[in-house]
């Protein structure tokens, strides 16, 4: 198992059937080793830099009715909110006063927001805070709606894989296309976005064949960014009494991720905080390198309800900046409150396009 472990930490490679061995076979040493070697990595490329982004959830609306999603469309028990363009922009500001250079604004698939709505969201924020980083994830969209989003001013964009497993997306997403979502990512990417994908850990009948996929995937796609939390049950969706997903074998994925694809920006995500109060510092000892703190509006936290007992639903923002700050230092490193662009884009812009 060292061998292996080390291997990867020298090549950023292994082949499909050692990533699977891994996943089924590590133990207790073997997990200090990978995560000692992952945090190892992420000091080669970001030293001990931890980024913040400000997380503003707009929108619980949404058309989908992906089968462990706590907002999905059949849920009847979910309080609907979208805020206005005023409000997002006041979050913002909040943000921008307590040191955020960096929001990501995330919803539902709300067709209330067009493309005209969004672009003049994204342009008023550009205008307002000319040195900060806007990240979109607003789900599945086509190619002139990204390029226009692009065009007004956001830099990045965010929109997990969810899993490679073809099989599995198919069951877990009704009516929509594994294909399609993989040529989002890369029609992102084309544009020139920093993006983010990334997958949930310990599905129902997610083997670690697929969880291995779901690295390999992240090889290829070569993304900026890599989120990665486990699966929650949400009490009211079909999957509501599944196993959820556990915090070592997805700490095992987060390291493996570093591992494999060195230069991405991996958050400690709040879904692993969610399942063990410690969740993030500890996805930050195995290679995560940033943390998203929530700045909606308290008077809608808690309906932006993805899963059970999400964390961070009562906390006001300041607090949550704070808070951050104190766990983010427990384990040694430091805040950096810059715009936290990816090493790729710093090193090299946006020449890596794949088709
Ligand atoms: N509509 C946007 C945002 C989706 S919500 C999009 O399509 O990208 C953000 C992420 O929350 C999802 O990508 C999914 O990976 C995660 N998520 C949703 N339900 C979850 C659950 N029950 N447990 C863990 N993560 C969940």
């Amino acid at each position: 198992m060292e061998k292996l472990l080390v291997k990867l930490y020298e090549e950023n490679e292994l082949s499909r059937d050692e990533i699977v061995h891994i996943i089924n076979e590590i133990d207790a040493a073997g997990k200090k080793k990978l995560y000692d070697l992952a945090r190892m990595k992420q000091r080669e490329y970001y030293d001990d830099h931890v980024y913040l982004r400000g997380l503003i959830e707009f929108s619980n609306i949404c058309r989908r009715n992906c089968l462990y999603c706590g907002i999905r469309r059949s849920n009847r028990n979910v309080e609907r909110y979208r805020l206005k363009k005023s409000q997002i922009v006041q979050c913002c500001e909040e943000g921008y006063q307590l040191g955020y250079r960096s929001f990501v604004l995330q919803s539902g698939e709300d067709n209330y927001y067009t493309v005209h709505r969004l672009t003049a969201l994204v342009e008023k924020i550009r205008a307002n805070f000319p040195d900060v980083a806007i990240t979109l994830s607003v789900g599945e969209r086509d190619e002139l709606t990204y390029q226009k989003l692009y065009d007004a001013g956001a830099d990045r964009y965010l929109l997990r894989h969810e899993t490679a497993s073809r099989r599995l997306y198919g069951i877990l997403h009704p009516k929509a296309s594994y294909d399609e979502r993989m040529d989002c990512l890369r029609v992102l990417k084309r544009i020139g976005y920093q993006v983010g994908s990334g997958f949930m850990v310990g599905l129902p009948k997610q083997t670690a064949e697929d969880l291995a996929d779901d690295l390999l995937f992240l090889k290829e796609l070569n993304p900026d960014m890599i989120g990665i939390g486990p699966f929650i049950p949400h009490s009211e969706t079909p999957l509501k009494f599944m196993k959820g997903g556990s915090l070592d074998q997805t700490l095992v994925m987060i390291a493996l991720a570093r591992l494999i694809v060195p230069d991405s920006l991996i958050p400690a995500t709040t879904a692993i905080g969610s399942i063990h109060p410690l969740g993030r510092e500890l996805a930050l000892n195995a290679g995560a390198n940033v943390v998203m703190p929530n700045l909606s509006p308290m008077s809608v936290r808690s309906k932006y309800e993805l899963y059970d007992n999400k964390i961070c639903t009562t906390d006001q923002p300041d607090q949550c900046y704070h808070c951050m700050e104190r766990r983010i230092e427990s384990v040694g490193f430091k805040v950096n409150r810059g715009r936290g662009d990816s090493y790729r884009y710093l090193t090299q812009g946006k020449i890596d396009v794949i088709d």
